[in-house]
């Protein structure tokens, strides 16, 4: 039986442009189970309480290393037989993420959706920054594949990063792509919500226009023709959103995942 486990990782300490990412987990979890929807994904599978462990926010302790925790307790999540589903936070969070599902799961594909590649080679200094996880996860070949979607804002260093790493990189310019789109492998997503529009997400700290829908989105998660074996929401900024609109987004792509986590299996 696929047992699902909801984590919140409220760190915002590797954000570039502005802070409050960290705030975002209680929020989710509140439009989650908000009674003005249903538990019911689109997949036809009940997203039950009962049917979703939460393990709760893994906070931040001064002095201590953040990232360590967060691969820990991902790592615990696993080996209890869960299926984890992290809610940011910013995207720094990934990286141990990943670090602690490339242990049980490889190969594995990642499909990452962003408006950005967020694999600098460093940020402002800060090689952690989450500018730069999916740099730190390619060079420790977490990882057998990294499939971006929904990029908008691709510099030259970081198409060099892309090319040097072999990433399949759908920016947002050539989203017919997405159409041909097949994985052989078990399949972790990482969701960005600056990947869709600022007219659907405005919660974010990097508003950057020209996204996807949540239609569009939805579509492509739907269409993943592997087990989805693990996720992350990330990047809610609360002080930016507007009527609480980006966190009930994000609580849809949670229920949408796990519908396709659930679907099909028992
Ligand atoms: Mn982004
Ligand atoms: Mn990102």
């Amino acid at each position: 039986m696929t047992r699902l486990a909801l984590v919140g990782f409220p760190s915002d300490d590797n954000s570039s442009w502005m802070r409050g990412a960290a705030a975002a987990p209680p929020l989710i979890r509140e439009a989650l189970w908000c009674p003005s929807s249903n538990a019911w994904s689109e997949s036809g599978i009940e997203i039950a309480r009962d049917r979703i462990h939460d393990a709760g926010d893994v906070l931040d302790e001064r002095g201590t290393d953040n990232l360590a925790r967060i691969e820990v307790s991902i790592e615990s999540l696993l080996g209890s037989g869960y299926t984890p589903i992290s809610l940011g936070g910013d995207h720094s969070i990934t990286f141990p993420i990943i670090r602690a599902f490339a242990k049980t799961f490889a190969p594995l594909t990642i499909l990452h959706f962003d408006a950005h590649p967020d694999i600098y080679d460093e940020f402002e200094g800060n090689r952690l920054s989450h500018a730069c996880p999916f740099a730190r996860i390619m060079e420790e070949k977490l990882v057998s594949r990294l499939v971006q979607v929904g990029i908008r804002t691709a510099n030259a260093h970081q198409r060099a990063q892309a090319a040097r790493f072999g990433v399949e990189m759908i920016e947002m310019k050539d989203l017919r792509r997405v159409a041909a789109l097949r994985f052989d492998t078990p399949v972790y997503v990482s969701f960005d919500l600056d990947a869709l529009d600022p007219a659907f997400a405005p919660g974010v700290a990097h508003r950057e226009p020209g996204g996807l829908s949540t239609r569009e989105a939805l579509d492509v998660i739907a269409a993943v023709d592997a087990p989805i074996v693990g996720a992350d929401v990330v990047e809610l900024n609360p002080s930016q959103d507007v009527s609480g609109m980006t966190a009930m987004v994000a609580a849809k792509l949670v229920k949408e995942i796990a519908g396709r986590m659930l679907a099909g299996r028992d």
